[in-house]
């Protein structure tokens, strides 16, 4: 299934339940730079076999401006032009370094997506925001500039590792607590080993609907002026506590999303049940409700924060299953939480 979708910086097509191997028989292996990992690489060697193929480590590392020097010099050795449209297949690093490169050689070339991990298609993938990190400031230099394409090839995930799954989740859990009761309902159900199991058919639906939230939310406020601002539920405490831990980004999230419910238990009057519903749906799909916290150094880490105004960072708390909403919150109010989690 195709669709089209435009944003300020530009159209997308989304080419859902479709098979990658099919999409690049079509094109022309003059024109088509690949850019994958070492992982991917090794477990679909068909794919890259006679193809232009650009290959980085597959950690968070190799998101810096280093690889895209050494890329770039590769793009030269292949003679890629502006004619030339660069494939990034993989997870989030791949695609961000693949769309931040595209967006920068010889001032922009074509670019698409193929996502191979769950969190990369219902997430990183989409809304054109392509950056890497310097040290420990993650993506502090990007751009937003929206890919030609995006690929859903199910496929990928036959190989994708159980606590990648369990960490896609965690963003799935995030659309449904910021937009979607039904959503919520619906994860409370299932398990990951439901979703894997039924022939692909409720996954893939699950995959859409959740683009679908993030494509209308980018659509209106691409720049993240306002409602973009939403998606960042469960991750203010998370960018810190992910770093402090070394823990993977849906875990930070999970830990992130309790920490905003129980804010909003006390600043939105939310139902005390929403966090013990939360908690049960982060148990189910793998992931982890707590974590002990260094307070001191996580506060100092949040006064770091972007959306730091003053002495209170803009967080994003529940109103009820469904609703999100954007407060100031003093930083008084942070420590007191983080230190009962
Ligand atoms: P990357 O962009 O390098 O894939 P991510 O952090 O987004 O980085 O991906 C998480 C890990 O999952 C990486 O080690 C990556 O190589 C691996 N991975 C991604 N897709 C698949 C897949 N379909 N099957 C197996 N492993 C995968
Ligand atoms: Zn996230």
């Amino acid at each position: 299934m195709q669709q089209t979708v435009t944003f300020p910086s530009g159209t997308v097509e989304y080419h859902f339940q479709s098979s990658f191997s099919e999409y690049l028989g079509a094109c022309d292996p003059n024109h088509t730079v690949l850019v994958t990992n070492e992982h991917i690489a090794h477990l679909y060697p068909q794919l890259f076999e006679g193809r232009k193929t650009l290959i980085i480590a597959p950690a968070e590392s190799s998101k810096c401006l280093d690889t895209i020097g050494r890329l770039t010099k590769e793009l030269i050795v292949l003679e890629a032009t502006r004619k030339t449209t660069l494939i990034g297949v993989g997870g989030g690093v791949v695609t961000d370094i693949t769309g931040f490169l595209a967006s920068v050689y010889m001032r922009g070339v074509p670019f698409g997506f193929v996502p191979t991990t769950l969190l990369g298609m219902v997430d990183a993938a989409i809304g054109g925001k392509n950056g890497v990190n310097a040290g420990l400031n993650k993506n502090i230099i990007g751009t937003i500039n929206q890919p030609n394409f995006i690929l859903f090839d199910t496929g990928f995930l036959s190989t994708l590792p159980d606590e990648e799954w369990s960490n896609g989740f965690a963003e799935i859990i995030k659309y449904a607590c910021i937009f979607d009761a039904d959503l919520f309902a619906e994860l409370g159900k299932n398990s990951i080993s439901a979703y894997r199991e039924h022939g692909n058919t409720d996954l893939a639906a699950l995959i859409e609907r959740c683009v679908a939230w993030k494509n209308k939310t980018v659509a209106e406020d691409e720049h993240e002026q306002g409602v973009r601002k939403l998606l960042n539920f469960g991750h203010t405490a998370a960018h810190a506590i992910e770093n402090m831990y070394e823990l993977p980004h849906g875990k930070a999230v999970a830990i992130g999303m309790v920490i905003a419910c129980m804010l909003s238990e006390d600043v939105m009057g939310l139902d005390k049940g929403v966090t013990v519903q939360l908690k049960e749906l982060l148990n189910r799909y793998g992931l982890p409700v707590r974590h002990d916290i260094d307070v001191k150094q996580a506060m100092d880490i949040l006064k770091m924060d972007k959306k730091r105004v003053n002495e209170t960072i803009d967080y994003i708390l529940l109103e009820e299953v469904g609703k999100a909403v954007i407060k100031p919150l003093p930083f008084s109010v942070i420590e007191h939480t983080l230190a009962q989690i």
